[in-house]
């Protein structure tokens, strides 16, 4: 372990960094982004070598899991190459994306030659009309050739991601979870948050908790807790006859922030110190000013942990008090 180790004011050690490599998306998913999504523009985003350099400080700190997300993070233009920079890193035992599949076919090879070491990919109906719908602009057929590219490249673990809307998808749960036990995924599903206006949905009508999907799968499957400690917010259970495991993220359920172990940066080089709080650190302005000296970014990194808050205050019911939807956030 590095000697060097970023703490928050609550004894939290930063050990997983997510990094957002673009707030675009092929897809405009009905949870995440309203219709007519205005974007950063192109000239505000850090450069991928900006980004690499962001990885490297932070695991210099220590930090051995980097996620990248987005938006989509395959639809950036030579993503690989950024994958390659911190796939080399010495002290980065983890090395992850979320996707939502639909570039897979043409990048799973690529993404483990990279050192990805395992993916998430997003799915949240296997109704292809549905998905239309949930999407506004996806094909399922895409991600589903997409999961099947991963499959094929042996990657340690591929988790399938969920986001169950009520009368929007509730109803497919138990679908959900027996096409990931047929491919040999995992599954996560997760409570949706209220991040940015979207205007297609009232968030509260929409809510599903993880105890109504929990009582729903076990009305088929004997689903046990298990200890599993991700250092993340997912809570698992295991069948007794199948390898796959079942994940519930519950930001309004069950609060996950007292082991929190993670911060963000924005595709705009934002560090951000909690998914549900403004509190952040200009990194961009940073890395531009010194942009051959560590050091200056190094202390950005260790004042910014005095900021970090306790915890997020979903509130379904209030107006939303981010205004940051989860594509700008890096989910
Ligand atoms: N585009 C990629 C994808 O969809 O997997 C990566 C970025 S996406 C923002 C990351 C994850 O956040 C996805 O699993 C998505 O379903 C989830 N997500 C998006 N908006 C959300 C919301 N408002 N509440 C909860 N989860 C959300
Ligand atoms: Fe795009 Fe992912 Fe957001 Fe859907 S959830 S709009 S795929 S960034």
């Amino acid at each position: 372990m590095s000697e060097r180790q970023l703490i928050d004011r609550f004894g939290r050690r930063i050990h997983y960094v997510r990094l957002s490599v673009t707030d675009r998306c092929d897809f405009r998913c009905v949870y995440c982004m309203a219709e007519d999504m205005v974007f950063v523009p192109r000239e505000q985003l850090l450069t991928l070598e900006e980004m690499s350099r962001i990885g490297r400080a932070f695991v210099h700190y220590g930090v051995s899991k980097i996620r990248l997300t987005g938006g989509e993070p395959l639809t950036r233009r030579n993503v690989l190459q950024l994958c390659e920079d911190l796939g080399q890193l010495e002290g980065l035992r983890d090395f992850t994306i979320t996707t939502n599949g639909s570039q897979l076919p043409k990048y799973a090879a690529a993404l483990k030659q990279a050192g990805i070491t395992r993916i998430n990919i997003s799915l949240d109906t296997l109704k292809p009309d549905r998905f239309k719908i949930l999407t506004r602009t996806g094909e399922i057929e895409q991600t589903l050739k997409g999961i099947d590219a991963a499959l094929t490249q042996g990657f340690k673990r591929i988790k399938l991601n969920a986001v169950i809307l009520k009368h929007r998808n509730h109803d497919e749960v138990i679908d959900l979870v027996e096409f990931a036990r047929a491919k040999g995924c995992d599954i996560s599903f997760i409570e949706e948050m209220p991040l940015g206006v979207i205007g297609e949905h009232d968030r509260a009508e929409a809510y599903y908790s993880s105890d109504e999907i929990l009582r729903d799968l076990r009305t088929r499957f004997d689903l046990q807790p298990i200890a599993e400690q991700t250092g993340g917010p997912s809570k698992y259970y295991a069948f007794p006859d199948h390898t796959s495991r079942v994940g519930f993220i519950s930001p309004h359920s069950h609060n996950f922030c007292g082991d929190c172990n993670r911060v963000r940066v924005t595709a705009e080089g934002r560090l951000l110190l909690c998914l549900g709080q403004e509190h952040s650190v200009d990194l961009r302005r940073v890395l531009r000013a010194y942009p051959l000296d560590d050091q200056p970014l190094y202390e950005a990194l260790e004042k910014a942990m005095q900021i970090k808050p306790q915890g997020h205050e979903f509130n379904l019911q209030a107006k939303p008090v981010l205004f940051r939807h989860m594509n700008a956030t890096g989910g």
